[in-house]
């Protein structure tokens, strides 16, 4: 694979990083210092060196899970079925769930092996985007899209960052925040005295979820969803 490759999805730098510290001769192949970034290697038979540590090639694993409501999003569950009991022919051993929806939320969630990129992901610091689609027993009014912008109270005392409210007819809405509190959104409706009857993920971060994909389905990313998230 490509030297500059390697580099990113070893160390989650960015593409200008990777060409300045390729440039800047911190990356060594056989002891020498490659001349293009587009270098080929092959980290089993060649050494490279990055910052004096030693860069192994290992493809982490990334699936994009439709969750369906009435399950657990955890690795084991004495009484329900999780997210886990889906994955097939999966080795699940070096798996987490970057993030968790509610036993009655469905939609994108995002499953790795890689910790680094997960717990840069649920960082706060991060502000990954999310977007769910959202169903009102009580109809919504055009003021809603102010409360959200300005920032709702829940919890009693939490008041949470200014969130996007696209009302799509009476009872229907997409709600886009960058914050991942326990069963967040139902809870922001609900400060506004709607009560959410059902919720589904429909993005998380770059990532959107495959509509080819029924709900309990999943798949691995694509490279180019994968290079969208490091
Ligand atoms: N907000 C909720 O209320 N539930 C989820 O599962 C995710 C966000």
């Amino acid at each position: 694979m490509r030297i500059d490759e390697l580099i990113m999805k070893n160390f989650l730098l960015n593409k200008k990083e990777t060409k300045k510290a390729i440039k800047e001769g911190l990356v060594t192949v056989d002891g020498g210092i490659p001349t293009k970034i587009s270098q080929n290697v092959d980290s089993s038979v060649q050494e490279v060196i990055f910052r004096g540590e030693k860069v192994i090639f290992y493809p982490h694993k990334y699936y994009m899970l439709h969750k369906p409501v009435q399950t657990i999003s955890a690795n084991s569950d004495e009484k329900y079925e999780t997210v886990f009991d889906l994955l097939e022919n999966v080795d699940k051993s070096e798996l987490y769930l970057v993030g968790r929806l509610d036993f009655w939320t469905s939609g994108l969630l995002l499953i790795t092996d890689n910790g680094k990129l997960g717990r840069s992901m649920l960082n706060p610091e991060s502000h990954v985007e999310k977007i769910y689609q959202v169903t009102t027993k009580e109809p919504l009014v055009v003021s809603d899209v102010d409360k959200f912008a300005q920032g709702l109270l829940i919890d009693g005392d939490v008041l949470l960052k200014p969130a996007q409210l696209e009302i799509t007819d009476a009872h229907h809405a997409n709600v886009k925040i960058s914050e991942g509190r326990n069963r967040q959104v139902r809870k922001m409706f609900l400060s506004t005295g709607k009560l959410v009857t059902e919720l589904k993920r429909i993005k998380f971060g770059p990532l959107d979820l495959d509509e080819d994909l029924a709900p309990g389905q999943y798949r691995e990313l694509t490279i180019k969803e994968v290079e969208s998230l490091i």
